[in-house]
């Protein structure tokens, strides 16, 4: 006999575990599966973004930040820092216990909720029905007229670079290094090859950065791309852009990396090697055949605009359908799915998914390109502020960066909002704001902002797109 359930979500990371609470919220009997458990074979909540992704990392993030700045800018400020020292296992005992707090954290919300937790891994067969497989390999049903598919990503592994955990590496393992290494090399100059990259390099580490495209950071505005490839050479991090790596070698020496240049054959050899070349859904073996729900060559299960697979009644959220890989896209996705069960109609707005990446400078950015609007042939206007200007980015001491707002040139309207530099991360929820307001770059600049404030610099870049920014010198007018 099924257990009968109003919702049932198959994975608790963020897209599911939103999709959960908002549904239980909202009176429907809900019930969230996931495999996930820890060494111990506890089970564990919380998916990729609190175990092994966004959570861990910006506690490396911030950890190495600051040993940074004690190491090359505290004596600046008059703060003397002799007998600095890292303690690797204390940083990763500090980085384990946020994990830890923030994964039984939604195991209570769950609960308070009143969401039942099952332990196993699902796959969903026809008639809307759940097949769940414990660690013990005991089978047992369950029965949902509602389903949503939350499965989440998994990092690619390239047969050029297979994994032995130990010197050949994926994003999982980059976290989890118990010394830093001499010498590091990275695959994919993407946003983790970035992230990861920058912990290890701010560390000690010689890093260098393996990226197959031409061009930097190509889906970020090209001025903010232009801009951190010279920050991010400037503190120290390699990147060497047209190259395609094609194999590897694991030697007494550390790893050899063959790649593929403009000059021909090159090898690296790195005392250890992350790969980092995205993410691919993780639906293998979730769907029957016949449970009448399509997912394409690349493994992401189609979906329409508001997430309703090609069976009715079974939804699909997060990293496993189109859209970006972002936790903050899937949480909207699962909440927005949960209220359409309930008799909503709340649709997510993917003109304004902000994204970040979070080196230092950050960099984070929402709505669209200057090269974008160009190709689209949208008249526009452009607002530059450089964080060299701005009073409380000097009294900080953290001057490097821009920030860029683009205006339809008719209409005057926000179109894209692109920042690097201290704290992007949380100024560009004032663009989204901006944005999903529909506001124009006028009423941006008729906003009123604190002072001093790193966001004054959003307000100075939205005056410069009609040439009145009060701190950027703009030409005299007769
Ligand atoms: P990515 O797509 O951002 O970057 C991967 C890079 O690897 C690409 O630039 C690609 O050209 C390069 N590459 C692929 N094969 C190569 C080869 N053989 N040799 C050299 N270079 C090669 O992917 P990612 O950085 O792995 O991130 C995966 C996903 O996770 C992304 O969708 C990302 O948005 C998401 N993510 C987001 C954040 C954040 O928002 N801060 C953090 C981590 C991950």
């Amino acid at each position: 006999m099924s257990k009968q359930f109003d919702v049932a979500v198959v994975g608790a990371g963020p897209a599911g575990y939103h999709a959960a609470i908002r549904a239980a919220q909202l009176g429907l009997k809900t019930v969230c599966i996931d495999r996930w458990v820890d060494a111990s074979g506890q089970a564990v909540l919380g998916g990729t973004c609190l175990n092994v992704g966004c959570i861990p990392s910006k506690a490396l993030l911030d950890t190495s930040h600051k040993f940074s700045q004690a190491q090359s800018e505290f004596e600046d400020l008059g703060i003397m820092t002799q007998g600095l020292a890292l303690d690797v296992a204390q940083m990763q005992r500090h980085k384990d216990l946020i994990v830890q707090n923030l994964t039984k954290g939604v195991a209570g919300l769950l609960k308070s909720n009143g969401v039942e937790v099952v332990t196993g891994t699902a796959t969903l067969q026809a008639g809307k029905i759940l097949k769940v497989t414990d660690a013990a390999g005991e089978v047992s049903t369950i029965a949902a007229a509602h389903i949503i598919l939350a499965p989440g990503s998994n990092p690619v592994d390239i047969p050029a670079c297979v994994r032995d955990d130990e010197m050949i590496v994926d994003s999982t393992g980059a976290l989890a290094f118990d010394a830093v290494p001499k010498t590091l090399g990275v695959i994919g100059a993407g946003v983790i090859g970035l992230e990861l990259g920058s912990v290890w390099s701010r560390l000690g580490a010689k890093v260098v950065l393996l990226e197959a495209m031409p061009s930097f950071l190509p889906t970020a505005d090209e001025q903010i791309s232009k801009e951190a490839l010279k920050l991010y050479k400037k503190q120290g991090l390699e990147i060497r852009l047209g190259a395609k790596v094609t194999g590897s070698k694991i030697k007494k020496s550390g790893v050899e990396v063959i790649y593929e240049d403009g000059d021909g054959t090159q090898k690296l050899t790195v005392d250890r090697l992350i790969v980092a070349v995205g993410r691919r859904a993780e639906t293998k073996g979730l769907i029957a055949l016949d449970a009448g729900v399509v997912v394409d060559d690349r493994g992401l299960i189609e979906v329409n605009e508001v997430c309703e697979t090609t069976c009715a009644g079974v939804y699909a959220v997060g990293d496993a359908v189109r859209g970006a890989m972002l936790a903050h896209k899937g949480m909207e996705e699962g909440v927005m799915v949960a209220e359409r069960i309930a008799g909503g109609k709340p649709q997510v707005n993917y003109e304004t998914v902000p994204w970040v990446i979070y080196t230092h400078p950050e960099i984070a950015w929402v709505g669209a390109t200057e090269a974008e609007l160009s190709a689209a042939e949208t008249a526009v206007k452009v607002g530059v502020f450089p964080l060299a200007a701005s009073g409380r980015a000097m009294a900080s001491n953290e001057t490097a960066g821009l920030i860029k707002v683009i205006a339809d040139a008719a209409t005057d309207r926000v179109l894209g909002v692109h920042m690097i530099g201290a704290h992007c991360s949380e100024m560009i929820a004032e663009a989204v704001i901006a944005m999903e307001f529909g506001a124009s770059a006028e009423d941006l600049g008729l906003t009123m902002f604190a002072h001093p404030t790193l966001s004054e610099g959003l307000h100075e870049a939205a005056l410069a797109v009609s040439g009145h920014a009060i701190h950027i010198a703009h030409r005299k007018r007769r």
